[in-house]
């Protein structure tokens, strides 16, 4: 199926690996070039290079930490003008609620709510002047059912939904459209990460950990990047002009609920 988004331009947040990634190969497949973004240069130069070499497009890179005030000016003073945002950083430190105090629930509001906000504001006004743009944040199941050790994302990414709720009504006539991506578990870097934390514990393997885990998935695996990443090449084509302000669980099955 051709997506109809041949030649768009798109910015990538977080994309050298995982999630991010699974989106940009997916845009790149369409035709899309890219702007890719993460902070380690290295990884980011070798996603690039797999990219160009794989899909014939464009890819800029811009490493910074999009997360803060410079890396985000970093990105605004590069790209000017951009036909397709897809926002995405990592997600915050787990826990429990008498761990964190304000500083760390500051840091959680400006990576997983300002930083998609400031973004989404700066492109908007091109986007809305060319009637044509596509807007994805991927954010979290935690924002449809809260995760007891991850309070600081609960928190943070529900502030970015409301926000794109108001946002997506008022910008949709204009051709634009918000959305959100609802991740479960998918299998990347910062899952295995997640892993190896409950191994040491709780003293069992990794095996046993993922096994574990995906008893809690109705399809019993772990979600892949590439799967990611086509829902958001979807929501990005011209077929998705009707979706608007939706927040859409990519999770397996895994949160339990009728709506
Ligand atoms: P990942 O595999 O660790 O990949 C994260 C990507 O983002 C990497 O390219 C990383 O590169 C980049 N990145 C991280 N922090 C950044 C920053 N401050 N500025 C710019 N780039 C940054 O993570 P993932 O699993 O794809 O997760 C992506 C997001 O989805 C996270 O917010 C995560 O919490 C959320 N999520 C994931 C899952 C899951 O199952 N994977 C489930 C629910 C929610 P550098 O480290 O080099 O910057």
């Amino acid at each position: 199926m051709d997506m109809g988004i041949y030649g768009k331009i798109a910015l990538v947040c977080g994309s050298s690996k995982g999630l991010g990634r699974g989106c940009a190969e997916a845009l790149a497949a369409e035709g899309v070039n890219l702007v890719i973004n993460a902070r380690t240069t290295l990884e980011l130069e070798k996603t690039a290079k797999i990219i160009r070499e794989t899909y014939a497009v464009e890819v800029k890179t811009i490493a910074c930490d999009v997360t803060t005030i410079e890396g985000q000016s970093e990105i605004l003073n590069t790209i000017g003008k951009v036909d397709i945002l897809v926002t995405n950083a990592g997600g915050p430190p787990p826990g429990t609620w008498q761990d964190w105090g304000r500083e760390d629930f500051l840091s959680a509001l400006e990576a997983n709510m300002l930083a998609p906000i400031t973004l989404m504001k700066a492109y908007l006004p091109s986007m809305m002047d060319q009637k044509w743009g596509r807007i994805v944040n991927i954010t979290s199941q935690s924002v449809k059912a809260p995760l007891a050790n991850l309070g600081l994302s609960n928190a943070a990414r529900t502030g970015l939904t409301g926000y794109v709720a108001g946002t997506a009504r008022q910008v949709a006539p204009e051709g634009v459209t918000i959305n959100n991506l609802l991740p479960g578990v998918h299998d990347t870097d910062r899952i295995v990460s997640i892993d190896k934390s409950v191994m040491k514990i709780e003293g069992i393997s990794m095996d046993e950990v993922k096994a574990r885990r995906e008893l809690s998935i109705p399809v019993g695996r772990y979600g892949t990047r590439d799967e990611f990443g086509a829902a958001c090449a979807f929501l990005c084509s011209q077929y998705a002009g009707f979706i608007v302000g939706q927040n859409i669980l990519l999770d397996g099955g895994a949160v339990n609920s009728t709506i």
